[in-house]
């Protein structure tokens, strides 16, 4: 149990995390508030918060078309989207539907660049960081991509994200006992933020950020878009082109489209 002095104190510090997040500037997307912050923005909150330590079992939301279409359709998965502390705009759905929504947002802040940036952010502090999710390989070869960019970088540790309820309880103790500043995510929405909603108490760690893909990309398992098609705005159609299994899924971008459609229609 907490003393009172403990709880005043983590009181205090919630506070003050929230006053730095409720400072954001916002755009509501189909009723989700998502940040208004480029990159060098997003890091330097993270960081805020972090470094004042407040920045106890925040979660970040890297937040797509296709995240937000299926928390507006479904209130389940809504409410992973509002217990969040952080949305960004992860992808140019995202960004096009500010624009549409006469709410431009600084720009895209794609999961993967935020987790480079927020890893050579670590690397310099002597802070942690703890990979979860993505097959072995991927997972591992994230790890050693990271390691070798950022030397100093402390992975505090590793695992896939194919374990059955003993494997998960090994991972939930060994992320107990190793408390890094950062746990990233990357088995899909929802999977990766279920896991740390459902194990919140449980994880003392600063800030969880959900990552999707990403391991994939950082161990080269899985190909990046080349800089020009990440230019000319095309990422995710070259996600969908490299991954034939994707394809089930790009349905819902339409339906994102339609329904920000109908929120700029309710909004004139
Ligand atoms: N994944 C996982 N455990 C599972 C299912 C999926 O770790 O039970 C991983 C999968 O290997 C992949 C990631 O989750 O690395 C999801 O990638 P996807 O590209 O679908 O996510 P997105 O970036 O679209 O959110």
């Amino acid at each position: 149990m907490q003393s009172k002095a403990t709880e005043k104190q983590v009181g205090g510090e919630k506070e003050a995390a929230g006053d730095i997040l409720g400072a954001i500037p916002k755009v509501n997307i189909l009723g989700f508030p998502v940040a208004n912050m480029d990159m060098a923005e997003t890091v330097a909150a993270v960081a805020a918060v972090l470094e004042g330590g407040i920045g106890q079992g925040m979660r970040i939301v890297t937040a797509n078309a296709e995240i937000l279409y299926h928390a507006y359709a479904d209130p389940k998965l809504a409410e992973l989207l509002h217990s969040a502390d952080l949305i960004v705009p992860d992808g140019i759905g995202v960004v096009k539907a500010a624009s549409r929504l006469g709410r431009p947002v600084k720009g895209r802040v794609a999961g993967v660049d935020l987790l480079w940036q927020l890893a050579a952010w670590t690397a310099d502090k002597g802070r942690s960081i703890y990979l979860l999710g993505a097959a072995r390989e991927s997972v591992e070869g994230a790890a050693a991509a990271l390691q070798a960019k950022h030397p100093a970088l402390q992975i505090a540790g590793w695992h896939d994200g194919y374990f059955d309820e003993a494997e998960k309880e090994r991972i939930l103790k060994e992320i107990e006992e190793k408390r890094p500043d950062f746990l990233f995510i990357a088995m899909g929405f929802p999977a990766q933020d279920r896991f740390f909603a459902e194990n919140r108490e449980r994880l003392p760690v600063g800030i969880m950020m959900g990552v999707g893909g990403a391991f994939d990309a950082l161990s080269g398992r899985v190909q990046r878009a080349p800089g020009w098609i990440q230019k000319v705005n095309l990422e995710w159609a070259y996600r969908f082109a490299q991954n034939p299994k994707r394809l089930g899924r790009i349905w819902a971008l339409p339906q994102f489209m339609l329904a920000v459609r109908r929120q700029v229609r309710e909004r004139s």
